[in-house]
């Protein structure tokens, strides 16, 4: 205890004392003439500062603090007052969610993702990217990472504002623009085909946790029991709308998950809001079951001879969206699916959502 045996303290105590008590005669006679000294002779705690020495210990007084059950009709008060933050909140979601604005809101930032350059980009990666792309997966994986930038950008489907989510949406836009105008101009039954992994479901956190693993159908139908994957952004407006448009469209899924999962297929799209009574599910029956003859089979409808299409009419598909070339049309080779690249119809009966995860454009054609 240095300070207490330090000869020098008690003199500097002193002053301290003095100069403390003189500061507290000032207050004393100014507090006379304020409101405060009538509600401290009313016997309200007060604290008395001690000019002791740091080493004396302080009186050890608890102030009883009564609470009056007064206070309870002011509760009210601050409810509305929370009230109104929260429909400020909601503005921006709702304008968000409005049919009409992803129509017109393509900010330039999203310039550069057109339908015509995704299509390059397959060029692209069916001319070059196969090896490179590879290669870099395989450098990650080494890195000890659990992840790809890949994967992380598809996992910014939960932002609204991510890159992501503003090209999807815009791709729906796009799309709707294109299926509206089809839906009047064309009579009959009409069929607007959607893919379902990673066209209107997301399926990041399958390729984060399977990462590095080789492909393995088990793993991949424990996920899809799992009926956790994610909403495309912009994926649940479009199909309301298009059901919008009448009985005569019909949303049609057609997927390569197996036909046995159906169930838990339709779940996680009802829990994501993206099914309806009356949509049609395609999924893939067997290894051969190609969506190219799905189409037909939707095509031919009652005329065909595949039972899961006799009972409807024959449909027009007025267009498909997907991630992958076969989603859109079928493809055996490398040059095939160049050709195809060059389509006309891109961006105007086909739609193509991103996936930098996988895909067919990492297949080496030959
Ligand atoms: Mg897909």
């Amino acid at each position: 205890m240095k300070l207490k045996n330090s000869p020098r303290l008690p003199s500097l105590g002193r002053i301290a004392t003095v100069a403390i008590c003189l500061c507290f005669a000032r207050a004393q006679a100014r507090s006379q003439a304020t409101p405060q000294a009538a509600y401290r002779s009313a016997g309200v705690p007060t604290i008395a500062f001690s000019a002791a020495p740091v080493t004396q210990s302080l009186p050890l007084t608890t102030p009883r603090i009564t609470i009056a059950p007064a206070p309870i009709p002011t509760f009210a008060a601050p409810v509305p007052a929370f009230a109104a933050p929260v429909s400020a909140f909601a503005a921006p979601v709702s304008a968000f969610a409005a049919p009409h604005v992803p129509n017109k809101f393509r900010p330039a930032i999203l310039e550069s993702h057109t339908q015509t350059s995704l299509v390059e980009q397959w060029k692209r990666s069916l001319e070059y990217g196969v090896l490179l792309k590879q290669n870099r997966w395989q450098g990650w994986s080494d890195s000890g990472s659990s992840s790809t930038p890949e994967i992380e950008w598809m996992e910014s489907h939960v932002d609204p504002e991510s890159e992501y989510s503003r090209l999807c949406r815009q791709t729906f836009s796009l799309g709707w623009d294109a299926v509206e105008a089809a839906a009047r101009s064309q009579a009959g039954e009409l069929a607007v085909i959607v893919d379902i992994d990673e066209t209107v479901l997301v399926n990041s956190r399958f390729q984060r946790e399977n990462y590095g693993n080789p492909s393995d159908p088990a793993a991949w139908e424990a996920w899809i029991k799992r009926m956790e994957a994610g909403a495309v952004p912009g994926a649940k407006d479009f199909l309301d709308k298009v059901r919008g448009l009448g009985p005569r469209v019909h949303v049609v899924f057609m997927s390569d998950r197996p036909e046995e999962m159906n169930a838990y297929t339709i779940e996680n799209l009802r829990r994501q809001g993206m099914f309806s009574n009356g949509d049609i599910v395609l999924s893939r029956t067997e290894a051969a079951d190609s969506k190219e003859h799905r189409r037909r089979c939707l095509s031919s409808g009652s005329t065909g001879t595949d039972p899961r299409c006799t009972n409807w009419e024959p449909m027009t598909i007025i267009a498909k969206f997907g991630d992958s070339l076969r989603d859109h049309f079928e493809i055996h080779d490398r040059g095939a699916a160049m050709e195809m690249l060059d389509d006309p119809r891109w961006g105007k009966e086909d739609f193509i959502l991103p996936n930098p995860m996988y895909g067919q454009w990492i297949k080496d054609y030959k």
